[in-house]
């Protein structure tokens, strides 16, 4: 079997929708022809040229990266720096780089969980749901057929509330119309008012999905003329946003947690601020740069937050109210081209896919 770039692309966009990143974001296929077919699968936390070199010395030409290499339109490409110089080398060697980015960031499976599940978190839900991912479907069909109409609905991937699928709302009524001369009805008469009982079917749908979820409701639904409409909902997506919170299985000692934290994440340092003598049971995390969800982290009752390139000022915004952990940006990340490579695996058991042997960070320790 063999796939083409597309196919893995559309794989992991199901997983981490491209609507879910942030608008400064540019998590999509960077170079490459997605029509081409997958030798090998590199993952990889940043796309740097050391890691085009091993992609070309393995005969992988896919790179699946978190961090997009480039982030800003580029309006030359001369390798001057080693974003056009990647780039170029990239294009030169036929290297597709696909980026999967804050979209990643803020699904349940995705960063935030990874490193939940390298603490030993359970019970983890989104540390900051996100609004404005969500509409609400009605659409109308006859009652003989509205279960029919409604099954198409949920298997598009509308009706879906937390751990609930399935999920609608249904009420029965009268429907009224008169099919001009022109149209062909498959209930009623041209020209001839009609009257059919009909149910009004109402649905969550996540905004990105509304074209699919429309086609669907069209191929099943019996009339020529189709009537629904969408409304953008200001509901937050529990299941999508930044940053994730989760409890222990059982109480620790603010040091003994910092213990296990560094020996769990291969950590050389972790910069912090004063403990608090307290126990620890609740922990907030979130992989990269995250200290803009401090609040979130101290409205949710965790007296512990893990993430990464905090500046000297922000350590003071703890207030001896949570202890602020900085573990690094490249640590607090790096086992995503773990969880790359196992999402990957999920579905390409015949691609050869490989872990990036390349340490991509910027940083060292003296
Ligand atoms: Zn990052």
């Amino acid at each position: 079997m063999v796939y083409t770039i597309k196919e893995v692309v559309s794989y992991l966009e199901k997983l981490a929708p491209p609507a879910y990143q942030e608008s400064y974001d540019n998590a999509q296929l960077i170079t490459g022809n997605s029509n081409d077919n997958v030798k090998g699968i590199l993952c990889t936390l940043d796309a740097t040229e050391e890691v085009i070199d091993e992609a070309i010395n393995l005969g992988c030409n896919l790179i699946v990266a978190h961090h997009p290499i480039v982030f800003k339109g580029l309006k030359s490409l001369t390798g001057r720096n080693y974003v056009e110089r990647t780039i170029i080398k990239a294009i030169k060697n036929d290297i597709a780089i696909y980026a999967i980015h804050t979209n990643l960031d803020h699904v349940a499976i995705g960063v935030n969980k990874r490193i939940s599940d390298k603490i030993g978190l359970v019970n983890t839900s989104i540390l900051s749901p996100k609004k404005n991912l969500l509409s609400k479907l009605t659409t109308f069909a006859p009652q003989k057929d509205a279960e029919e109409v409604s099954n198409a609905l949920f298997a598009a991937g509308a009706g879906n509330i937390g751990e609930y699928s399935d999920c609608s709302f249904m009420v029965e009524g009268k429907g009224t119309f008169t099919p001009s001369p022109k149209a062909n009805p498959k209930i009623g008469q041209k020209g001839i008012a009609h009257i059919e009982h009909e149910t009004r079917i109402e649905v969550i749908v996540p905004s990105h999905l509304e074209r699919k979820i429309i086609a669907a409701l069209k191929e099943a639904h019996p009339y020529e003329e189709v009537a629904y409409y969408f409304q953008k909902i200001e509901n937050e997506n529990q299941d999508v946003g930044a940053g994730m919170v989760g409890e222990l299985p059982r109480k620790m000692d603010e040091r003994d947690f910092l213990e296990m934290l560094k020996s769990n994440m291969n950590l050389q340092v972790i910069k912090h601020t004063k403990l608090n003598s307290k126990q620890v049971k609740k922990v907030a995390v979130c992989g990269g740069a995250g200290i803009f969800l401090l609040p979130d982290a101290k409205r949710s009752g965790a007296e512990i937050f893990i993430t990464s390139d905090i500046k000297y000022h922000e350590f003071f915004d703890a207030e001896n109210q949570i202890v602020i952990c900085d573990i690094g940006h490249y640590e607090s990340e790096i086992y995503t081209k773990e969880l790359l490579l196992e999402l990957l695996s999920q579905k390409f058991t015949n691609i050869a896919l490989y872990l990036t042997k390349v340490v991509t960070n910027p940083i060292t320790y003296l």
